[in-house]
């Protein structure tokens, strides 16, 4: 058995205060509410015949305007919020 008792600790964390695009380093920070939630971080391992190596964890951090700079073109809307409320509300085109 495992006895417990409440006690005080001090505990030091890392938090996440800004974010730098890795491509035109510019830095934002936390407070700035829209450009910081539209930042796009990217993570992933590759897997066994990945060409940046089995087992590698890779990273890229991304404003949102690099991002429709370098790969606009290629990226889908799969889904749209606002459309989706218009629809619901019947508030489209009108049709
Ligand atoms: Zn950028």
């Amino acid at each position: 058995m495992k006895n417990y008792k409440e006690e005080e600790v001090i505990i030091t964390k890392q938090v996440l205060i800004s974010l730098t695009c890795d491509i035109c380093k510019k830095t934002i920070v936390r407070d700035d509410y829209v450009e910081f939630q539209e930042f796009i971080c990217i993570s992933f391992t590759g897997g066994y015949g990945s060409i940046f190596g089995d087992g590698d964890t890779l990273e890229i951090d991304i404003c949102q305007h690099c991002f429709k700079e370098k790969l606009g073109e290629y990226v889908r809307v799969v889904y749209s919020e606002l459309g989706s409320l218009l629809e619901a509300y019947d508030l489209g085109d009108g049709e």
